[in-house]
């Protein structure tokens, strides 16, 4: 975070929808599926707050918002499926953790 400014607009998670649903493109940490607030602060003091429309994707861990139609690099939904046990597998696997074949 970056204070160059007394006032200003930001924005504030208020209740995460879903967590780990993709991978920040900043830093590589899953971000969340939040509902956030905008926050108008003058001089570090929030002086009005009211909810956002549309629901953002969160990286709490660099703090970057990403619009909710941006597409993050997917973790969650990039699987594989296991040709001896036909299990889902997540596609950073070499080895399927259920049959321990090679995938
Ligand atoms: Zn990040
Ligand atoms: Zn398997």
């Amino acid at each position: 975070m970056f204070f160059f400014f007394v006032g200003g607009l930001q924005q504030e998670v208020r209740q995460v929808l879903k967590s780990a649903v993709g991978k920040c493109t900043y830093c590589g940490n899953s971000v969340d599926l939040v509902n956030s607030d905008k926050v108008l602060k003058l001089f570090f003091v929030p002086v009005w707050q009211w909810p956002a429309k549309d629901p953002l994707y969160h990286c709490s861990y660099c703090k970057n918002f990403f619009p909710y139609n941006y597409s993050l690099p997917a973790t969650m939904e990039e699987t594989l499926l296991c040709r001896i046990c036909e299990r889902t597998v997540e596609a950073d696997f070499r080895f399927c953790p259920f049959c321990g074949s090679e995938l």
